[in-house]
């Protein structure tokens, strides 16, 4: 496994690669893996000949006050958990060299920003799609692998790589969660004990409005009760947000039907934890 710290070293690799007919598989990631990043990077080894890992904790889709400077970093530990599942090359620059002095340009995808993280953390994805394009150009991948973690993030990267034409093939995959049900994330270890169980509440709480569905509930506004009185038992909890909305679009929905996705954002004390999952699952996905 090799590991690429310069921008224009990692441009030059995948030119060559692709000049040599081998598909990239690309996952991107801020680093500090887990099992969610790895499912991910095994998904992107079946599908294509190199697998490409970036490690980037973007400042630019970081909002001031938020937890940029504590997020944790170890590129040795990560190194060691992408090579035992067979990543060919990890590239992790320096912000220097992604955002060089004189830096201007961003890209922005309107409407579906505006709602849900995009409502609560402002710029933040003005800098995800900003970086995910970089990446795209500086990678050159063929294919890309995104969690459903992050719902409004893949439908946001879906619609960027639509509408500029970008010839990489964008590949959404399952929540891996916790045996407990917690969804992964990087974040987690933020959570002391006491919190990490209450934080339990937002996969509990979307268990809880799959099962009203199941037994025939379609109200929106009701389901979305249930799901608050969860989540408020927990001491240390605020809700964010917390809506029903079309798995498509994202528009809030009142009616409950085939593509509704329940999505909340709450915060654990400090720690903001986002979670979702469709509605009407007939035991699939799930995620
Ligand atoms: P991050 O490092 O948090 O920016 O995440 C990098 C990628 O991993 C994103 O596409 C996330 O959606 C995905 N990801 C994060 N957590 C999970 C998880 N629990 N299950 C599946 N994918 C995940």
């Amino acid at each position: 496994m090799e590991i690429i710290r310069s921008v224009s070293q990692m441009q030059q690799r995948a030119l060559a690669l692709r000049a040599e007919g081998r598909r990239i598989a690309f996952v991107p990631t801020m680093g500090w893996l887990h099992r969610g990043h790895l499912s991910l990077l095994e998904a992107g080894r079946e599908r294509g000949d190199v697998l490409v890992l970036s490690i980037f904790v973007n400042p630019a889709q970081f909002g001031q006050g938020e937890d940029f400077d504590s997020y944790p970093r170890d590129l040795s530990r990560d190194a060691a958990l992408a090579e035992e599942v067979g990543t060919d090359i990890i590239f992790a620059p320096e912000a220097s060299d992604m955002y060089p002095r004189g830096y201007a340009t961003y890209v922005d995808v309107e409407g579906i920003t505006s709602v849900l993280c995009g409502a609560s953390r402002p710029g933040h994805f003005r800098g995800v799609t900003t970086v995910v394009t970089k990446l795209f150009t500086i990678v050159q991948p063929h294919i890309a692998l995104f969690g459903e973690k992050d719902f409004q993030q893949l439908a946001v990267i879906r619609r960027m790589t639509v509408d500029l034409n970008l010839p990489v093939e964008v590949v959404g995959m399952p929540i891996v969660r916790e045996k407990d049900g917690l969804a992964m994330s990087s974040r987690n270890v933020y959570l002391g004990a006491d919190q990490r169980w209450q934080a339990l509440a937002l996969s509990k709480s979307i268990a809880e409005a799959r099962q009203q569905v199941a037994a025939g509930e379609s109200s929106a506004a009701i389901v979305i009760e249930g799901v608050r009185q969860t989540i408020e038992a927990m001491p240390d909890a605020r809700i964010d947000y917390l809506e029903i909305c079309h798995q498509n679009s994202l528009e809030a929905q009142q009616a409950i039907d085939a593509d509704s996705v329940l999505l909340l954002a709450v915060f654990i004390g400090e720690t903001r934890l986002i979670d979702n999952g469709l509605l009407h699952t007939n035991g699939e996905g799930g995620s």
